[in-house]
């Protein structure tokens, strides 16, 4: 059975983008973004964070804080299927580092991931090149950073959406529609 997927960056749309956060006291949980995730997961959708922590490259924290706060995100109700996270530091050269599509390529092949179905959800340029990228389509919203990004008009997202509460409900009215056609 093809699954559909919905991408998601993490800081700036699941929580606050507070500049490399690595300790779990600086977490702020954006408003409805559990429920936004439940939502989805009851629509069927797999739910898969690709983040860039190049917090852990730059040695402001190590790998396992990246868990840690994941753990706590957890205890907030935010528990998708699966995190992706590249380390890397942007100078390392990795093949993991959004906007490259690596890690949506690897969720489509191990959870048969028909992306061309599927959404991607960022706040910046390289979460929408991503999604693009991977062939998904893709939705910026407004939290984060998502306001300068739409100000920067660098982009092409396929929606615009004030934070992952309107994504998701954007998701979901065209969900219905393509189910009725
Ligand atoms: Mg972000
Ligand atoms: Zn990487």
């Amino acid at each position: 059975m093809i699954a559909r997927a919905v991408f998601l960056d993490r800081d700036g749309v699941l929580m606050e983008d507070a500049n490399y956060v690595g300790q779990i006291e600086r977490v702020r949980v954006i408003p409805g973004a559990a429920a936004a995730l439940r939502q989805l997961r009851e629509a069927g959708f797999k739910l898969f964070v690709v983040t860039n922590q190049s917090g852990v490259g730059r040695g402001y924290f190590p790998r396992e804080a990246v868990d840690q706060i994941h753990e706590h995100l957890a205890q907030h109700d935010i528990r998708p299927d699966r995190y992706y996270i590249c380390p890397h530091h942007p100078e390392d050269g990795c093949d993991c580092r959004k906007p490259k599509p690596k890690f949506f390529f690897e969720a489509a092949r191990e959870y048969g991931v028909d992306l061309a179905h599927s959404y991607m959800i960022g706040d910046r340029p390289s979460d929408i090149l991503a999604g693009q990228n991977a062939g998904c389509r893709t939705i910026l919203v407004l939290t984060g950073v998502g306001r300068e990004t739409l100000a920067r008009n660098e982009v092409r997202p396929d929606h615009v959406a004030s934070d992952i509460t309107a994504a998701v409900e954007w998701i979901l009215t065209r969900n219905a529609s393509c189910s009725q056609a």
